[in-house]
């Protein structure tokens, strides 16, 4: 595991900690395998009773690594979550189906299958694929401070590769989030039953590690069928279908920008995207 995240145990809890604080925890692959390994960890250790996913400094995460100097888009990873072939020396949309099918849809689908309950533990931004991060868990916690979107239509993309957007926020809202790319504070993602709890920013670790501690005292193997149960009512509602289908969409869009633009993500990259939200 490098550095990129942060692995501790803390008697029954695994703290998971993304540690890239300078890029405000953007995810590169690195850090994508470097998160899964710090699962299969807790996992592994009977000892561990429920995960916390955190975030080093003033932000959860800005998103997918889309513009530092560590990105790592073209390098290639041991792939655990799909047995699609690796998409290095593809071209076009092979290329970028073979990789967002690994590192995004199926990295996120295997974490939410984590036999072990997960909390989000978020501060500051927690941005499109930060967004991810946080809805695989299953809790979470945000701080007063906290804010989210996923902006990724104004490069044409209807949302990002994880599309669980009307499962967590609801239809109405989901179109208000896509349609604008606004922001929403931690309020309103409390309102909408989107985070289980609001605390001001010195007691978020304090609530978090308060509630993983509750469930820590449950039966194990209890709460992987309470949390197995929840997932599976969650597909039967539909939600694995309709990301498979709007996985489709997400690579229309990413194959017409990279048509028309030359670029799949129309050319914008972090200090556009961040222009056109302020
Ligand atoms: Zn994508």
């Amino acid at each position: 595991m490098g550095d990129e995240v942060r692995y501790e145990r803390r008697g029954a809890l695994a703290m998971v900690t993304m540690n890239r604080p300078r890029y405000r925890n953007a995810q590169n692959s690195a850090m994508t395998y470097a998160l899964d390994a710090a699962f299969t960890r807790a996992v592994d250790d009977d000892e561990v009773r429920v995960i916390v996913l955190a975030a080093a400094g003033d932000h959860f995460s800005a998103g997918h690594d889309i513009g530092t100097p560590e990105r790592d888009a073209d390098t290639e990873f041991p792939r655990r979550a799909t047995m699609w072939w690796d998409h290095t020396g593809k071209e076009g949309a092979d290329r970028r189906y073979a990789r967002e099918i690994e590192v995004y849809l199926g990295m996120c689908r295997r974490w939410r299958e984590i036999p072990k309950p997960a909390i989000a533990m978020v501060q500051g931004a927690c941005i499109a694929g930060g967004l991810m991060l946080a809805w695989v868990c299953d809790l979470i916690v945000a701080s007063e401070d906290a804010f989210f979107a996923d902006p990724v239509l104004r490069m044409g993309i209807p949302g990002v590769e994880y599309f669980a957007h009307p499962w967590a926020l609801g239809p109405r809202m989901a179109r208000e989030v896509l349609f604008t790319g606004d922001r929403f504070g931690a309020r309103r993602a409390y309102e909408i039953g989107m985070v289980n709890r609001v605390v001001p920013r010195d007691e978020l670790e304090s609530t978090v590690v308060g509630l993983a501690e509750r469930m820590a005292a449950m039966p194990a193997f209890g709460l992987a069928l309470a949390k197995r149960a929840i997932n599976q009512c969650e597909d039967l509602m539909g939600m694995r279908a309709g990301m498979d289908a709007v996985f489709g969409l997400h690579h229309v869009a990413h194959a017409h920008n990279a048509e028309v633009t030359g670029n799949s993500l129309a050319g914008l990259d972090p200090a556009a995207m961040k222009k056109a939200s302020s």
